[in-house]
């Protein structure tokens, strides 16, 4: 291999991720959410290492529901966001997905489509966030029509929260109220939480949880959280030093010459840039390991390499391992030295990149 660029996938660590977001509400279900490639950790292995644990996989569409199917996983899959055509009712119905339905017309494809098979689906209110969803006061004659629907089997509400992850902020609380002033007539089962629910929000937990970022082991949240503090990293991203010079003072360090060498400087080359998915807005003095020893990004991400300050690790030479985020080196912090959150590194890691399991 000539470039020995990986991400290590910790499918045990994924496994006690998921045990965890079950554990803050033991006698809910949870839908371990594998969209977008399991957040980039590849869906199928993720969702086989899940596969004893797991009540249902969430996924975006159908494409990544058949993904599922194809590789043998029987569990329950939620559309979650409602992306699926009326022409994919069949497939819907022939496979069990359980759709979320987020607009009037979706209800109206149901009420013109028979079939044996009967599945539940999932009601997608709009309670604050304004993006999917019925509005809330077309609930109640939207459950009644769908109860109508000979292929509907149950009629399951649910939401999506914007600001659960700042849990001083009163938006969730607000989103709560609306919801629970819609649902407690209907007596229906009830799903709302994402990870930074499942962490902050226990009177939000109800039937269904949703986690998706916390399997991954990153968190949601800008500050420390007791449960997020347990979750274990699903992944470490790694390569190795191919180059190391020294850099005279006044000297400046790659493209745009963004990084200044205030004295000499010995700069390693890392085999990792923005053609593997690392960050090219990660800012000079964005951590990284070198040897396990924290040192951080001298100059400009380029698209097969980036440049680390090795003056203070003598030790450090070419064939180094460097470690761009895992464990000792959460993905969260190295999101907010690129002014992003964990979810985009994590899912834009390119196909260039191999996955290594264990
Ligand atoms: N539920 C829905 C509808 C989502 O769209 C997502 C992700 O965007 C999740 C749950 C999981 O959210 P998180 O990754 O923040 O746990």
């Amino acid at each position: 291999m000539s470039r020995k660029v990986r991400a290590d996938i910790h499918l045990d660590a994924i496994v006690h991720n998921y045990r965890l977001a079950k554990a803050q509400a033991p006698t809910t279900m949870a839908a371990a959410i594998v969209k977008a490639n399991a957040y980039g950790h590849g869906a199928v292995p993720v969702a086989r290492a899940l596969a004893n644990d797991a009540d249902a996989f969430g996924v975006a569409c159908i494409e990544e529901a058949m993904e599922l199917r194809e590789a043998g996983l029987r569990q329950p899959i939620i559309l979650l966001e409602g992306f699926f055509d009326a022409d994919e009712l069949p497939l819907i119905a022939e496979h069990g997905f359980w759709p979320v339905l987020h607009s009037e017309h979706q209800v109206r494809w149901l009420e013109q489509f028979s079939s044996p098979a009967r599945f539940p689906v999932w009601l997608k209110l709009d309670t604050g966030m304004h993006r999917l969803g019925v509005a809330p006061d077309q609930v109640e004659s939207l459950v009644a029509r769908l109860r109508q629907c000979e292929v509907v089997s149950e009629v399951l509400l649910m939401t999506h929260f914007a600001r659960s992850d700042e849990p001083s902020l009163p938006m969730t609380r607000d989103q709560l109220g609306c919801f629970d002033r819609v649902a407690a007539q209907l007596g229906l089962g009830a799903s709302l939480s994402n990870s930074a629910a499942v962490m902050a929000w226990p009177e939000a937990h109800r039937q269904w949880l949703r986690p998706g970022i916390m399997l991954y082991g990153a968190t949601p949240f800008g500050e420390s959280n007791p449960v997020a503090d347990q979750l274990r990293a699903g992944m470490t991203l790694s390569s190795e030093i191919i180059a190391v010079r020294e850099v005279p003072a006044g000297e400046t360090v790659g493209y745009g010459a963004t990084f200044s060498c205030d004295r000499t400087r010995r700069i390693g080359t890392v085999a990792m840039g923005y053609g593997d998915g690392y960050p090219r807005h990660a800012r000079n003095g964005t951590p990284v390991l070198v040897e396990g020893v924290r040192t951080s990004l001298a100059g400009r991400v380029s698209m097969d390499m980036l440049t680390v300050d090795l003056t203070d690790i003598p030790q450090a030479d070419i064939g180094s391992r460097v470690e761009l985020w895992g464990q000792r080196l959460p993905v969260s912090e190295v999101a907010q030295w690129c002014d992003t959150i964990p979810y985009t590194l994590l899912t834009c890691l390119t196909p260039r990149v191999p996955r290594v399991y264990s």
